[in-house]
């Protein structure tokens, strides 16, 4: 399957700086900032600064290094926001059915309230 990637995307603004964003943590391949409309205390967006749609197409085409930078990442944010103790949760949408609003993979970080059960 190829994935098409849309380069006006609003997270694509943001790496090359046309969109300011409240940034957590940069690194070379990834970066991270918080959510404009957050859904947690902690609510953190952790995206790579290679052009991938989704996870699945992340896994597929980027290089190690890239992989490995973005797992540290999303970690290293944990560690930095202090959620590790009382817990938090990953997601990332995508496509349709995901409701994938902004098509640059991204993984959100929420945390510092109760998330409640989200598959029964
Ligand atoms: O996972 P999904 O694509 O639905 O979510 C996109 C997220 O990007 C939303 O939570 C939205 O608030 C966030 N966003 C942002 N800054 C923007 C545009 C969207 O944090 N400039």
């Amino acid at each position: 399957m190829a994935y098409a990637y849309d380069p006006d995307n609003i997270f694509a603004k943001i790496l090359r700086g046309e969109i300011p964003n409240d940034t957590v943590l940069e690194t070379e391949h990834s970066l991270a900032f918080r959510d404009i409309r957050p859904q947690a205390p902690t609510h953190v967006l952790v995206i790579p600064k290679g052009s991938y749609v989704s996870f699945d197409h992340f896994a597929r085409d980027a290089t190690e290094a890239e992989i490995l930078d973005y797992m540290r990442t999303i970690g290293e944010v944990c560690r930095m926001e202090g959620v590790e103790e009382d817990g938090f949760r990953l997601i990332s949408n995508a496509g349709g059915h995901g409701v994938q609003e902004v098509p640059h993979l991204h993984v959100h970080i929420l945390a510092g309230r109760p998330l409640g059960r989200m598959l029964q």
